[in-house]
């Protein structure tokens, strides 16, 4: 595919649904002022596709940097979780404001939606989710998204809306998500050193790909950094969503890259189903199973993990909890365990004749049923 036709697939004709993410120092110079001129000339880019007939999501940072200036906290309002979290909540405030104002000016209506990682965790809560982020794009309105940030604690938090951009693109089934960034795609080296060259098209991101990432954002405002847009990348992928990194320092910066201005597309596989995908996507488990590479086989020929391929089991987890599934130290796969934890421990390595001995029940025969399992390498 040319690189032109990489483009076009996030424009109206053929992006139904367009997620797009605006990082923190895009939205917020580094004295703390709004960069409203360029906002200005994004919002205009956003109303042209509207007019086009495209939906557009966006999810925005910018709450925890523009509190931080209000507040006058130290370190842009990141030097604790406290000082995050109060950022947040005197930002939040500004940067709905500011949103509301902008496309109000295009016409356009602003919708506020804060989320928390446990929200799109919980299938639940992410189907609600979906629901409410399909119902505002039917009625017109332009969904702004950003992480519940003042609510968030440490171990449960994105931390980043790059992978939030792309879980919400997962859940209100998007067509396609733009990373607006400071840098204006994915260098195959540190990008100061002057041989390096942006990747253009990326098919999957493997171990050659998450290598050529060195280090965080230029402006340390933000917390993305590439590290996880690839991520943010590869959450897409497994959902069939088409995901770009695109520079947002250019005025009117969807119509630049529509242009042919630089970026990083990545390619999607669409092979996995809604459920399979939101598997894939998810952050957290609640449990590990370690497995024999005889079994790591199976799987990877599509089979389900039988107990006899197990080796130990770790993690509280009750049954159709979400496990990760490990062999040889590394992360295969991911998916519901049919049975609780110490079921799982006392069933690992037995052949199934063996189970209705062990438990004292009709058993179920497999550990983690291929369809409700994704692979993930
Ligand atoms: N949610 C954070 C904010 O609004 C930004 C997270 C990020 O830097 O990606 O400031």
């Amino acid at each position: 595919m040319s690189a032109d036709s990489n483009r076009t697939i996030f424009g109206p004709a053929n992006c139904a649904l367009l997620i797009i993410k605006v990082g923190s120092s895009l939205l917020v110079e580094p004295d703390g002022q709004v960069r409203r001129a360029w906002l200005q000339t994004l919002v205009a880019d956003i109303a042209a596709r509207r007019s086009a007939g495209q939906k557009i999501a966006i999810v925005s940072s910018g709450a925890i940097a523009l509190g931080a200036k209000r507040l006058k906290l130290e370190k842009g309002g990141r030097a604790s979780l406290a000082d995050a979290q109060a950022a947040a909540s005197v930002g939040q405030i500004i940067l709905s404001s500011l949103w509301a104002e902008l496309l109000g000016r295009s016409g356009l209506i602003a919708a506020q939606m804060l989320v928390t990682l446990d929200d799109l965790e919980d299938r639940r809560r992410y189907l609600n989710i979906a629901a409410t982020t399909r119902r505002l794009l039917d009625s017109g309105a332009v969904p702004v998204i950003n992480e519940n940030d003042s609510v968030a604690t440490e171990e449960i938090r994105f931390g980043d809306n790059d992978r939030l951009a792309a879980r919400v693109g997962q859940a209100a089934g998007a067509a396609g998500v733009i990373l607006l960034s400071d840098v204006d795609g994915l260098y195959d080296r540190d990008p100061k050193d002057p041989a390096a060259q942006i990747v253009s098209r990326i098919e999957t991101v493997d171990e050659a790909i998450r290598a050529m990432v060195a280090s965080g954002s230029s402006s340390g405002m933000g917390s993305g950094g590439m590290a996880s847009k690839l991520e943010a990348a590869s959450i897409a992928g497994m959902a069939g969503i088409p995901l770009a990194i695109i520079s947002g320092l250019k005025d009117h910066p969807l119509t630049a890259f529509d242009r042919g201005g630089p970026g990083s597309y990545f390619a999607a596989d669409g092979s996995n189903n809604a459920r399979k995908s939101w598997l894939g996507g998810r952050l957290t488990a609640k449990g590990k199973i370690f497995i024999d590479p005889g079994a790591a086989s199976a799987l990877a020929r599509g089979g389900s993990l039988l107990p006899a391929g197990a080796i130990s089991v770790e993690g509280r987890f009750a049954r159709s909890d979400v496990v990760e599934i490990i062999c040889a130290g590394k992360l295969i796969a991911r998916g519901l365990c049919e049975y609780d934890a110490d079921d799982a421990l006392l069933i690992c390595g037995k052949q199934s004749h063996e189970l209705a001995g062990l438990l004292g029940t009709v058993p179920r025969s497999v550990l983690v049923h291929r369809d409700q399992m994704v692979m993930l390498s």
